[in-house]
């Protein structure tokens, strides 16, 4: 969708810069700034945002050949609203946008053009319309098929749907999932009723768990600036913690997809979970201290950066 960010309150007026935002394009420009081949399917209007959206992806050297326009829908607007220096409120527009609307044939089809090797879903996309929700449920149903790995990071979002929602519909994507990713308070949106009235009702560590024992192969919890813990289910150690990497927060916005982007990059690299972790938790350091969603993802040889000292000048 296309993002306006003001520099202050909206209703004040002022400037908006313009640019492009969504949690699966944010995490498509991570992987590809790392290297990665990727293809993002969805829908945008037929219109200059949906172009914007387009060929910065394209700039990205994400492929687009799998998008389609919507000749009668608009592509999704969303506007951030600094209103804190750590606050920044949102405003969706995307009722009834291109996106909402994503049909399943074009997502399948994006997908058999080649079958990938792992699929990014979110949360956002079944919140989104029962048409984007049937266009996801397709998604998990080709990768079960064409044996693909599938990542979902739970990224629930309140404005957009209930708890009680997302949780119907994300409960039935648990068993398609490889890799859950989702903050410590999105974990129980995952879990049967039953298993929360257990004792992993109020523990994010015997949810994670209870994750694993449903099939999913690694869960990841993000815990903003306390860093990321993955379980694996791999008896002693298998649960691995990584503290967030030190850095000036400038824009926390848009930390969850690079993480992502950094997990899923190290992954496909057929790296360890140390490793795994070590990578989103630079990625997502990166996002936290650069203005904009994805804008500052790190290429892979910018990934040491941000060891680097104050005030080094890298001539
Ligand atoms: P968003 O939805 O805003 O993108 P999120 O809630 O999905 O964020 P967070 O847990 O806030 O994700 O952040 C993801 C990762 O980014 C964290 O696990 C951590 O590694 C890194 N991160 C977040 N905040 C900070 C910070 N202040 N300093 C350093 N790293 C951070």
């Amino acid at each position: 969708m296309m993002a306006l960010r003001g520099g202050g309150p909206l209703k004040l007026g002022g400037t908006l810069d313009v640019s492009v935002a969504g949690a699966e394009s944010n995490v498509a420009i991570g992987l590809s700034r790392l290297g990665h081949p990727v293809r993002w399917a969805g829908a945008v209007g037929a219109d200059e945002a949906g172009e914007l959206v387009l060929r910065t992806l394209r700039a990205e050297g994400v492929d687009v050949r799998g998008a389609s326009r919507d000749e009668a829908a608009p592509t999704g607007l969303i506007l951030f609203e600094p209103r804190l220096p750590e606050v920044t409120r949102v405003h969706y527009y995307r009722a009834g946008s291109a996106g909402s609307r994503v049909e399943a044939c074009a997502v399948e089809a994006a997908f058999l053009a080649e079958p990938p090797r792992a699929v990014h879903l979110t949360g956002i996309t079944p919140a989104l319309g029962p048409a984007a929700r049937a266009a996801a449920r397709r998604v998990l149903r080709l990768a079960q098929e064409h044996s693909t790995l599938v990542c979902l990071d739970v990224n629930f979002r309140s404005r957009l749907w209930s708890r009680e929602d997302a949780a119907e519909e994300l409960r039935s994507w648990v068993p398609y999932v490889d890799v859950l990713i989702a903050s410590d308070d999105e974990l129980p949106l995952c879990l049967p009723e039953d298993t929360l009235r257990g004792p992993a009702g109020t523990d994010p560590s015997a949810q994670a768990e209870a994750l694993l024992g449903l099939g999913v192969g690694e869960v990841v919890v993000k815990l903003g600036a306390d860093g990321a813990t993955a379980h694996t289910g791999h008896g002693t150690g298998g649960t691995l913690h990584a503290p967030a990497r030190r850095v000036t927060a400038v824009d926390a916005v848009g930390a969850g997809d690079a993480f992502v982007a950094g997990y899923l990059s190290a992954l496909l690299d057929g790296a360890d979970t140390a490793a795994r972790l070590d990578r989103a938790v630079t990625t997502g350091a990166f996002a936290v201290a650069s203005y904009g969603d994805w804008e500052g993802a790190p290429t892979r040889a910018e990934l040491g950066l941000l060891g680097a000292g104050a005030g080094t000048v890298v001539r």
